[in-house]
């Protein structure tokens, strides 16, 4: 079959090739790709920065955000059928350690876990992929044309859970929630929390004339531009967060957000920052407001089965009450033949898929 590949550790590697088909076991089903989405990891892997081939490898197939539909199914397997459109989980457990054997893989704590499309597992930009449906979720027609933005919810779901899960500790009634970051993450992760109800801010650079603040406010969030006002000033007007959701990828705004956050808040750090910057930081200040302010700071990577869950329900809700507005998150619908398009150019859309193969209404 046809693949898009990279060799791990090489710059600007990928290209597209043959891969051996992939064979199906008897509890497995065989999946056609429909579409993957792109990422900054993905850029990141293609740098050389990143990434694995599976172990004795020298590709690895690039790909982790999926959205594809069964095509076969094994003499095993129970409850699944040919055309069901579906989305996989990334992680797949390292099989030794205790969270990986209780079904969180996302907290892994050997390390040994494996990545599809990432680390030492092959991913999803290829015509098939086979898997245990343990491991997929069947999308309700109603969400498929966004369902590919599955993978990045489950990442805001895991984020947003864990977040609610700490605050466990206290009475917690939460009012105001910010978001930093006007990305695909920023903005599920606002759809998630004006879902659950709570008074939602967007921060973004872009201009309030931009897309990304017409899909925020679709939603029913506030969105500032940090074009206009000064991050720390911002508490002045809005008041201080009891939950901030990062997802900027800059390090200098996760020193902000911990200035910023009210009283007994909750500071979820999604995005990694890969660079090696080095600032001075007023820690002190941050450290009184921290134990002053009894706040919790935490980082939170990958999802496991039960946030994929999460997202497929709050899918189905967000649809319902803010019709197509994640739609409008997919602002490019690349043919894959064109993906180093993307990887050159990047561009200036929110989230650009490469189209794989069509879905046929049987
Ligand atoms: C993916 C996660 C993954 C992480 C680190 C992210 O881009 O969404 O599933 O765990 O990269 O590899």
């Amino acid at each position: 079959m046809k693949a898009i590949v990279v060799r791990p550790g090489d710059r600007d590697s990928i290209h597209m090739r043959d891969m051996p088909d992939p064979k199906m076991r008897a509890d497995e089903v065989a999946v056609r790709m429909l579409r993957v989405g792109l990422c900054a990891t993905d850029a990141e892997i293609n740098d050389g920065l990143f990434g694995k081939p599976p172990d004795g490898e020298e590709f690895l197939i690039l790909g982790h955000e999926n959205l594809g539909v069964v095509e076969d199914v094994g003499k095993k397997v129970k409850g699944w059928k040919i055309g069901d459109v579906v989305v996989s989980t990334v992680r797949r457990p390292c099989g030794v350690c205790p969270n990986c054997r209780a079904g969180e893989n996302d907290m892994c704590s050997s390390g040994r876990y494996t990545e599809r499309g990432i680390t030492r597992r092959h991913g999803f930009m290829a015509e098939y992929y086979v898997e245990s449906p343990a491991f997929l979720f069947k999308i309700p027609r109603s969400v498929q044309d966004f369902a590919v933005l599955l993978e990045p919810m489950s990442v805001v779901e895991k984020g947003i859970d864990h977040a609610y899960l700490l605050q466990r500790r206290l009475l917690w009634k939460p009012r105001l929630a910010m978001v930093l970051g006007g990305g695909p993450v920023g903005l599920l992760a606002a759809a998630v929390l004006r879902a659950r109800g709570l008074q939602t801010v967007v921060v973004g650079r872009e201009e309030p004339t931009d897309l990304r603040a017409q899909i925020a406010r679709q939603l029913g969030a506030e969105y500032v531009s940090v074009e206009r006002i000064q991050l720390q000033s911002l508490t002045d007007s809005v008041g201080r967060p009891d939950l901030i959701v990062e997802a900027t990828g800059s390090a200098r705004v996760v020193f902000d957000a911990m200035g910023m956050l009210g009283l007994n808040g909750v500071l979820c750090l999604l995005s990694v920052t890969g660079g090696s910057a080095v600032s001075e930081e007023p820690i002190d200040r941050i450290n009184q407001l921290l134990v002053l302010g009894n706040q919790v700071v935490f980082g939170s990577v990958n999802a496991n089965p039960r946030h994929f869950a999460m997202g497929v329900k709050d899918f189905v809700t967000i649809e319902k009450k803010w019709p197509a507005a994640l739609s409008r998150l997919l602002t490019s619908r690349l043919p894959w033949s064109d993906h180093r398009t993307w990887f050159i150019e990047r561009g200036s859309g929110i989230k650009t898929t490469l189209e794989i193969s069509a879905l046929r209404i049987r």
